[in-house]
């Protein structure tokens, strides 16, 4: 019976959290790897959301597949915009846009010059394959154009997408390259793009809840330290096409930005440790590391009640009465090794400090079943 009972508060408290976040403006990383296939890590992409509109920053290689574990509807999206058109931001939109525009949504297409291009070019590639497609609904392409707008971003105008206010900026990289600054009321995430070190975004980012930032310069679990420092200066001497640690930390402190969330990474483990350690020269505040599926929720009334600096996200691990942890987004966030337990080597934050406390068989891990008796 209890065990029913914690199961039912468990399902009750994944719902809330899930409600919780519905009516904040979220980012959920779809894909934080790189052009370098990576079981781990999906190409880039992340879907930003606030009640009922979605819409999907990049679409690189792994995106459908993580979309479909997040329970994301292609054809619920209301907005597909791309950064820039390097091969690992863009190469999943075809099948994308097709399915979207198979699904009768409203959608708008937009991003940086070869934007319109780009989708007139598939039009024309797939044209009789979708009228295939749209015939068996009794549909023609004609039926569905009216379905997307699709823009080239080139003036600097603000524009929105359902309740979310969409600004951007053109940023350094070795095409042209847009950051995104996504605002509900004062509510605010911003996706950098994969850049150097460029002025423009600590505009755009200032005093954002969250800048999530080209991770160039991360230290690889295991890579010795010193290496990375050598290719560092190494790297100066060619055009760069990432930022460095120095880079994307002064441009995080200069937007004073509440947290920074590292994402594009090259590898699948990072030196969590040696890679703060770097930005702490720059930028004091929160640090995450992207991983897939990563949910990050701006939640502005909680972090305010709390006086020091808290990571909004461990806030769902600290002891409230009426809360309970969500086991499923604490797994996504820290068993690296996917085992489905958390060991002391992989808690973060408050899980972490309480860690003894919370292994009540002191077998060195946190199972659901530990984390749901906690208060017993
Ligand atoms: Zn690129």
């Amino acid at each position: 019976m209890t065990r029913y009972l914690i199961l039912v508060l468990l399902f009750l408290g994944t719902q809330l959290s899930a409600q919780n976040n519905i009516n904040h403006l979220t980012a959920t990383i779809i894909g934080s790897g790189s052009p370098k296939y990576n079981t781990e890590r999906s190409g880039p992409s992340v879907l930003i959301t606030y009640k009922n509109t979605q819409i999907l920053v990049d679409m690189g290689n792994g995106t459908q597949a993580n979309l479909n574990k997040n329970n994301t509807k292609i054809k619920m999206l209301d907005g597909l915009l791309f950064t820039h058109h390097h091969l690992d931001h863009n190469e999943e939109f075809a099948p994308i846009f097709i399915q979207s525009l198979l699904g009768g949504n409203k959608i708008i297409i937009a991003g940086p010059k070869q934007t319109a291009s780009i989708v007139d070019n598939i039009l024309d590639i797939y044209e009789e394959d979708i009228a295939y497609r749209l015939s068996k609904s009794d549909r023609s392409l004609n039926d569905v154009l009216s379905n997307f707008k699709n823009k080239n971003l080139t003036e600097n105008t603000p524009f929105y997408i359902g309740d979310i206010k969409v600004s951007y900026t053109l940023v350094n990289h070795t095409i042209e390259t847009l950051a995104y600054r996504f605002d509900v009321g004062d509510e605010s995430i911003v996706i950098s793009g994969d850049l150097t070190y460029s002025e423009s975004l600590p505009i755009l980012a200032k005093n954002a809840d969250y800048l999530i930032m080209d991770s160039g310069g991360a230290i690889a679990a295991g890579s010795k330290r010193n290496a990375t420092n050598n290719k560092i200066n190494k790297q100066s001497t060619k055009e760069k096409a990432h930022v460095n640690l120095t880079e994307s930390s002064k441009m995080a402190k200069e937007a004073n930005t509440k947290n920074l969330v590292l994402t594009h990474f090259t590898f699948a483990t990072i030196d969590e440790e040696a890679t703060t350690t770097q930005i702490r020269e720059n930028y004091n505040n929160t640090v995450l590391y992207a991983q897939d599926l990563m949910v990050i929720t701006c939640n502005d009334s909680i972090v305010e009640n709390n006086k020091t600096q808290v990571d909004p996200k461990q806030l769902s691990e600290i002891n409230t009465p009426n809360s309970v942890p969500n086991f499923a987004n604490m797994l996504k966030r820290m068993d690296d090794n996917r085992d489905g337990k958390i060991s002391k080597t992989e808690a973060k934050g408050k899980l972490k400090e309480n860690f003894t406390n919370r292994d009540k068989n002191n077998d060195g891990y946190i199972t659901e079943d530990e984390l749901s008796k906690r208060n017993q």
